[in-house]
């Protein structure tokens, strides 16, 4: 009797040991409340108690890290109508040719998008486009709000930080990966038990940043590979002197795992990359081995994005999404843009 009791107790405790071990990253912040990469949406998902907070990071022409998603500043900024003449000849308007002073003399916004010559906003049910005022900030900006934060409320919240196409800055003659080592170094975030981790979805990138660059500033953090799907062509790699689009398939095949687990700490696939899609339907979301295989490697996997605004037709609320991700496929955090939905998640789903 005594023995079954202390099982039971056991179960429980390691149930709820599991559970909270579950990461929570806040995609971008709390973006599904206000405009990404804020701070104001640092400060909410912070204020909600997630254990980490995303940031996306690219270059400027005067070679500063700043926190913004995509390479481009028009999706999110008011930078066509400041700066009309700066775009380039795909007509975006690239971080990269504009000065950390000129990026913050601009205004933020919930992302839009053209449609018939329109602004639109993406998420319609999100925070208003265009409204109240927001701006975006440096790396370094980001790192010292979070880490007031920290000392402010006693707490030890984590950076999950991810540079965007390091390709790309290479090819514009920038070592994103570098700056962004140094930067971290500057703040006494150097090894594995600093509370950051580091993406990318340049895997040749991350063999550099594994292989070269920690080695050389004497550093060893926990590192991410990012898997994206290959039509979106994410990520180019120099092979034969040309730039060619990157296979992702190469970190999904278990072959390559035990390799893979020498570079990286964990991998960071598209959620439904852990889902037997084709079978899944409402009611009954299938898993595949993706999880299964990346563990036995001991490598991690923090899925993303969920977002309650954008259900894939084999789910009907966000919670079945939580549940599939964490608990059926076994993942060990995911990102989302309602960090605070998944809190309320795992509270409910502890024992
Ligand atoms: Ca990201």
């Amino acid at each position: 009797m005594f023995k079954k009791i202390s099982f039971l107790i056991l179960l429980l405790l390691s149930c709820e040991a599991l559970a909270s071990e579950k990461l929570i990253i806040a995609h971008r912040g709390a973006s599904g409340y206000l405009p990404e990469h804020t701070l104001a949406s640092k400060a909410l998902a912070y204020g909600f108690g997630v254990p980490y907070l995303e940031q996306d990071l690219a270059m400027t022409k005067d070679d500063k890290l700043v926190v913004v998603h995509d390479i481009y500043l028009d999706r999110i900024s008011n930078v066509a109508s400041v700066f009309p003449n700066r775009a380039r000849k795909d007509g975006r308007y690239y971080v990269i040719d504009f000065t950390l002073a000129e990026i913050k003399s601009l205004n933020f916004t919930e992302g839009f998008e053209y449609k018939n010559g329109k602004k639109v906003q993406v998420y319609k049910d999100r925070f208003p486009m265009d409204k109240s005022s927001f701006k975006i900030h440096s790396f370094e900006e980001e790192i010292e709000f979070i880490q007031g934060l920290n000392k402010s409320m006693g707490k030890d919240v984590g950076l999950y930080v991810e540079i965007k196409m390091p390709w790309f800055h290479t090819q514009e003659g920038k070592d994103i990966a570098k700056a962004t080592l140094l930067t971290l170094k500057k703040y006494g975030l150097t090894s594995k038990d600093s509370k950051v981790f580091f993406q990318s979805f340049d895997y040749p990138n991350l063999l550099y940043v594994k292989n070269t660059l920690m080695k050389e500033l004497g550093m060893e953090l926990k590192l991410i590979a990012l898997i994206g799907k290959n039509e979106w062509n994410e990520t180019y790699e120099l092979k034969d002197g040309k730039w060619q689009s990157y296979d992702f398939n190469t970190l999904l095949d278990e072959k390559n795992m035990s390799e893979i687990a020498k570079i990286v700490d964990g991998l960071g696939p598209s959620y439904d990359m852990l889902f037997d899609t084709q079978k899944s339907k409402k009611g009954k979301i299938v898993i595949n081995d993706l999880v299964k295989n990346a563990h036995k490697h001991k490598l991690l996997v923090h899925p993303y994005t969920l977002r309650k605004d954008n259900l894939p037709s084999y789910a009907s609320n966000i919670n079945e999404l939580f549940e599939a991700v964490l608990f059926k496929a076994n993942a060990d955090g995911v990102f989302t843009d309602f960090p605070d939905l998944a809190l309320e998640f795992l509270k409910n789903a502890k024992p």
